[in-house]
């Protein structure tokens, strides 16, 4: 096998178009639109690379191998000290976290918003390289850091949800 790297960044790419998950055969279906794995070597990738959780998704059991979800996961985190003063040589990224969100209400208008949001700027992108991220689009990236980051997400729950 030739290209670990290309099928980690590929896989983490559909999982996150797909809303952070996906079942085991769908995503390795998707996966040879472009590459070619068999599903033992993708199964192995998917197993080794911290990048991904396999969870049973127990209401469905009933077709061979349907019952694996695969999602993707990261450690990366939004820095919580960035608000302040000074953090420096910080292991997370500087990024404003409405904008993450997708509902900062600057930046987009007449006032600049205080956060940075630039996903590449040098302090970020040093971080994503490091964790191979630097390839995802925004968005995917976003889906991502939302999906894993738990102090992320109590803001985020829409407050009338059922
Ligand atoms: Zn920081
Ligand atoms: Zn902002």
């Amino acid at each position: 096998m030739s290209n670990y790297a290309g099928v980690i960044h590929h896989a983490t790419s559909i999982l996150c178009s797909n809303k952070g998950s996906l079942d085991l055969q769908q995503l390795h279906r998707k996966i040879l639109q472009r590459v070619e794995i068999t599903e033992d070597d993708f199964w192995y990738i998917v197993k080794k690379c911290s990048r991904f959780v396999v969870v049973r998704n127990r209401e469905r059991t009933d077709e061979w191998g349907t019952d694996c979800v695969v999602v993707a996961k990261t450690s990366l985190r939004l820095c919580r000290n960035y608000t302040k003063d000074g953090c420096r040589d910080c292991q997370e990224l500087h990024l404003c976290k409405y904008f993450v969100y997708g509902n900062c209400r600057y930046g987009k208008g007449r006032k600049q918003c205080k956060f940075s949001h630039d996903v590449f700027s040098e302090h970020n992108y040093r971080l994503l390289r490091d964790c191979t991220l630097h390839e995802l689009h925004e968005d995917e990236l976003f889906l991502l850091l939302l999906q894993n980051d738990p102090s992320l997400l109590p803001e985020v729950t829409p407050r009338s949800s059922t």
